[in-house]
């Protein structure tokens, strides 16, 4: 058996998938055509199942990408207009900037420490920017973005639009959808699926915005990808297999409220733990810009060795500190995969370092 692994992503998947994956074969549904009325039933009640667990409104749309990194392109080709900007703190965020500022070289950014919450009151965003970029939960530094500090940005510059990327935080924390108008993730992390499928949801504005753009010609152009959406297809060969487990996954997930709940209160347990240990100490000193869904552990770079190693000796991953913090820290997926079990094992294991 391989160690369980707590890296926040690729994450521990559900259980239940090993029978999922026969499911999928046996029904026959691997080799169904992507212009099929098969296929097109499943994506309408994905999508349906997607916004009923996740308190998505009815009236965005949910697309099929290959991944959040591709989202990143995605959003820059054919939804800004001026350039957007940036606002990160971690290594995710820069990669997504990185990205934007090729494309479009007057991208802008605004660098925040790992325990800075954004001031909204403070921002001082040029007029040319019609595009704000968020990175809720930055899985490299387990740092998080507050849903009223989304919704404070909205009311502050109403005519830009959101995009947030929730790619570690989406179903494993209650998200307020109607603070912005892009949202993205991967399966990989809260969804505990295997990689390789990205999500992406876009509010009837952006929708409008992609359309006013006209940016086309792309295999992954927006608009022609909201085309083939349209009729609930996809505008390339899609990850069918991947499309059926998120379906089955959703079906079984229970109200987003109620995975918000045990995520909190699995998180606090976790940090009640770090908090009195000598040993062990906070990656993100300010709790309100620590993340809920991934817990940043820092030590010094022996100790962080020695309890990785004295882990898996006890079956268990811990992920690895991310880009310039990978000595100095480990991370814990606080994900909904993760049965109770599993968790109080490693509770344990974290207390026995006093
Ligand atoms: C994992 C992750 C990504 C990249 O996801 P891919 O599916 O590998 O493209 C982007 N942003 C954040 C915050 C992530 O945690």
């Amino acid at each position: 058996m391989a160690n369980l692994t707590f890296a926040p992503g690729p994450s521990k998947v559900y259980d239940k998938l090993s029978r999922y994956f026969q499911d999928a074969f046996d029904q026959g549904i691997l080799s169904a055509n992507h212009r099929s009325a098969v296929f097109m039933d499943l994506y309408k009640e994905t999508e349906r199942l997607f916004k009923e667990k996740l308190e998505v409104p009815a009236d965005y749309r949910l697309l099929f990408t290959s991944s959040a990194t591709e989202n990143w392109e995605i959003i820059t080709q054919s939804i800004v207009q001026g350039h957007s900007y940036h606002i990160y703190s971690g290594s995710f965020g820069k990669k997504w900037f990185g990205f934007a500022q090729h494309i479009l070289p007057k991208t802008t950014a605004l660098v925040l420490d790992k325990n800075q919450e954004i001031q909204v009151d403070a921002l001082d965003i040029d007029t040319e920017a019609d595009l704000i970029a968020i990175t809720q939960n930055e899985t490299s530094n387990a740092t998080q973005v507050r849903n009223e500090t989304i919704s404070a940005l909205g009311t502050r510059f109403p005519d830009k639009m959101i995009a947030v990327d929730t790619t570690s935080s989406m179903a494993g924390i209650y998200l307020d959808f109607r603070a912005a108008d892009i949202w993205y993730s991967s399966v990989q992390k809260c969804f505990g699926m295997p990689a390789g499928l990205g999500l992406l949801v876009l509010s009837p504005r952006a929708v409008a915005k992609v359309k006013a753009k006209g940016e086309q010609g792309r295999y992954n152009s927006l608009s022609f990808m909201l085309e083939n959406a349209d009729s609930y297809q996809t505008h390339y060969t899609p990850n069918v297999l991947a499309i059926y487990l998120l379906n089955r996954v959703l079906t079984d997930m229970p109200s987003i409220a109620e995975t918000q709940d045990k995520t909190e209160t699995r998180m606090r347990k976790l940090e009640s733990v770090v908090a009195s240990s000598q040993s062990l100490g906070f990656l993100v000193s300010n709790a309100a810009t620590r993340s809920r869904t991934v817990l940043g552990v820092s030590g010094e770079e022996a100790f962080i060795k020695e309890i990785k190693q004295a882990a898996e000796a006890q079956g268990m991953t811990l992920g690895g500190g991310y880009g310039p913090l990978k000595a100095t820290s480990f991370r814990i997926a606080n994900f909904p995969a993760i049965t109770d079990a599993e968790f109080e094992k490693l509770v344990d294991f974290l207390a026995s370092y006093p």
